[in-house]
Formats: structure tokens, sequence, C-alpha cells
């Protein structure tokens, strides 16, 4: 049989053949005034991923090399910040500032649990002190979502400074950075925003600035002040091939309409919670978001095994579980460059791969109940 590939997790996750193509073009050096316009108008354009105003710096690193910088940037060393840990990004977040011998102080939530505004509230009264405090919009090892806007109320008002990763949420949930008042934003290019892993970008506000200022920590290749210095110029050499792809990415994402892409990921998301309950399996997460849909292994199943037979047997890339989930759940990625037809072939794969591990489901249903969420959301538009 002849065997596709579809690539179904949250990161990293398909390239649109126009971005790879635009990948290939000749490399130019990074210092001709050619490859600084193309970076500046990049960089300018970037700013509607983020719904900002404020400039956007991109990094030669995968999302985590924005998430220290952000720890490294606004921070001093014994800096008290509050950090949520409720999945794998939120205990990044937490080695990160640990590393950099900040004073965490965690919020720490089941996995698939969700912060919320009254939580942050607690903590910031309880902490006078802190002077950051750094969320994951969507955490993706749990497929679940937080209400950042609500989030954002919060600290508006305050002196903290609201950090949030946003490297699978960016395209995949409204963000309104500017609207809804996120001081630190930060993403990477392997999720919502169909690029190869390489890039990270990150944009802060006047209030973020304020503490970048007064920031002790050591850092160099990280530094935001040469980056603000020097923009849009880059202080280093940029990923010169990723910009170009970056900057067509960005085009694709502009024709398309950023409400269109939150509404594209919450359709898809929609359609895979629909199948799986179909077929008798419970959602992971207590809020699920529109990365990526976690669900629970059904008892008697090996999840591990799930997961390599849809790779290595039908071609289709779905995630396990990470950490003490790991062979309990498996996530199935709404995330980025896919259509209706690719969360169908997904659903359709899950069916094979149950039957054929002893959980019996009929064959169409899961299927079915995602045609019925995409007909009346896209066939009846
Ligand atoms: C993918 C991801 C990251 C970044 O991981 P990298 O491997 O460094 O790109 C960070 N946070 C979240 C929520 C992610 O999904």
């Amino acid at each position: 049989m002849i065997k596709k590939n579809y690539l179904l997790s949250p990161g990293p996750t398909p390239v649109p053949f126009d971005v790879l193509l635009e990948g290939a073009r000749e490399t130019i050096h990074h210092r001709t005034p050619q490859f600084v316009s193309i970076l500046e108008e990049t960089l300018e354009e970037a700013k509607y991923l983020f719904q900002t105003k404020n400039n956007v710096f991109a990094f030669l690193s995968s999302g985590t090399g924005a998430l220290e910088a952000a720890v490294a940037n606004l921070l001093s060393p014994g800096d008290k910040a509050i950090i949520v840990e409720a999945g794998k990004f939120g205990e990044r977040w937490r080695e990160i500032a640990e590393a950099y011998n900040v004073n965490v102080v965690s919020i720490k939530l089941e996995w698939g649990e969700a912060v919320t505004p009254e939580q942050i509230k607690k903590a910031i009264e309880d902490n006078p002190d802190a002077k950051v405090v750094f969320t994951t919009y969507s955490e993706t090892s749990t497929g679940t979502v937080i209400d950042l806007e609500g989030i954002a109320k919060v600290t508006r008002n305050t002196d903290v400074v609201l950090v949030t990763d946003a490297v699978s949420a960016l395209l995949a949930e409204p963000l309104k950075t500017d609207e809804w008042g996120i001081d630190v934003v930060v993403t990477g290019s392997q999720k919502g925003l169909m690029l190869p892993p390489g890039l990270a970008l990150i944009t802060l506000n006047e209030k973020a600035w304020k503490l970048v200022e007064q920031s002790k920590n050591s850092k160099y290749y990280f530094n935001l002040k040469a980056y603000r210095k020097s923009y849009p110029d880059n202080p280093w050499t940029p990923g010169v091939n990723l910009i170009y792809m970056l900057r067509k990415a960005i085009k694709l994402v502009k024709d398309e309409g950023i409400e269109n892409i939150w509404e594209r990921h919450r359709v898809l998301a929609d359609a895979t919670r629909s199948a799986v309950k179909a077929l008798g399996l419970e959602l992971f997460s207590k809020r699920p978001g529109n990365v990526a849909t976690a669900v629970k292994v059904p008892e008697g199943i090996d999840g591990k095994k799930l997961t390599k037979i849809m790779r290595d047997k039908y071609g289709v890339t779905i995630a396990g579980g990470q950490a003490h989930v790991k062979g309990k759940i498996f996530r199935i990625s709404t995330l980025g460059y896919l259509s209706i037809f690719d969360t169908i072939t997904g659903i359709a794969a899950l069916e094979f791969v149950l039957n054929e591990l002893g959980y019996k489901v009929e064959f169409g249903k899961g299927v079915k109940a995602a045609q019925e969420v995409l007909f009346k959301e896209v066939g009846q538009q």
C-alpha cells in the first residue's frame, strides 16, 4: 500500500508548498540593503500575527529560546515571579526561571486544569512583590486553553507584567495582544505559523520594557536591548531563508484573515472533540482548546502502541502523552496548515487502530460525527 504522511501533531506542523519553495530561494548576505528591507517588512507584517503595534523580534531558536529570553530579560536574580504549572510547558517556565535564580511562586494545578483569573488575582495579592506572571496560553501537553483575556484584566491595572507562552496558541486561539493588555507574547515557527522549526518570535510593550531596563540577569545572544538597538536589523546573523518563509507565511495568514484562521482551528477542534466522544472516548482537558484534542486512552489499551501504529502503519502522526501521562493520553492536533479532510483522515485512522487494538468501535461513527460538525460549519455556509 502507498503510505502518505499526515502530520497531526501539535508541532512540527505541515508546511505549505508555497512556503517551502520560498525557503529554496537564493541565500543573500544579511547586511545588504536588500535583505534588511525584507527583514524590516517581515517584522512589521509580523505585528499582525500578534495584533500589536509594538515591535516583534525574531531569534534563530526553537520556541524555548524566546521563553528563556523573556525570563532572562525581565528579571534579576532573586526577583519574584508567579508561574502557572499545569503541564509540561508551565513546568518549563519554572525550570527556566530557576536556572536564572528567580524566586518562583508556583500555582500548581492538576494536568488538564486551567488557571482562572481569580487564582491569578489571589496569587498577586498574596505576593505583592512579584514582578512577573508567566502563563501558558495553550498548554499543549494537556490540550488546555486558559482565559488569557480574563487574566489580563487582572494584571493590566497593576505593576505586574503578564507574559504568555503562545507558542502553540498563536493563530489557533484568538489573541489580541494590545486590546487585551498582554505585556509579553512569545511564539515559535513550527506550530500555527506553518513553518519549519527554527524561529522564535517575541513582542513586548512599554510596561515590559521598563522591567527589561532594570534586569541584571546575565545574557548575551538573547539580550533584547541589543535587538531593540539594531531593529529592524538583527544584532547577529538572522535566519535568512527562514525569514523569506516567514514573510510568505504571514502573507498566507493575511490572505486568509486572522479571524478566519481562529475560526478554522475552532471548527476542526470541535469536529475532533465530537468524533472522539462519538467513539465513547473521554477528553482529558477540563477546558479544551483548539490546538490539540487530548483524549484519555481507554482502559486496557496500550497508548504507546496506539500512536506508534497510527504513525508507522497508517502514516498519521499524532502525539502521545508526556511525562506522567505518557501512554495514558493521545493528542490529535488541529494546528496549522490542516484542512477538514486532514481531520477526517485522522479520525478514520483512529477508528482502524482502536479496532486493531481490541477496542471495538463501529467504523464511521467518529467520522460521521466529525462530518456532521464540519457540514454544519463549512458545508452549509
Ligand atoms: C512547542 C511549544 C513550546 C516550544 O518548544 P520548542 O521545542 O522549544 O519549540 C513552548 N511552549 C508550548 C506551549 C509549546 O507547545
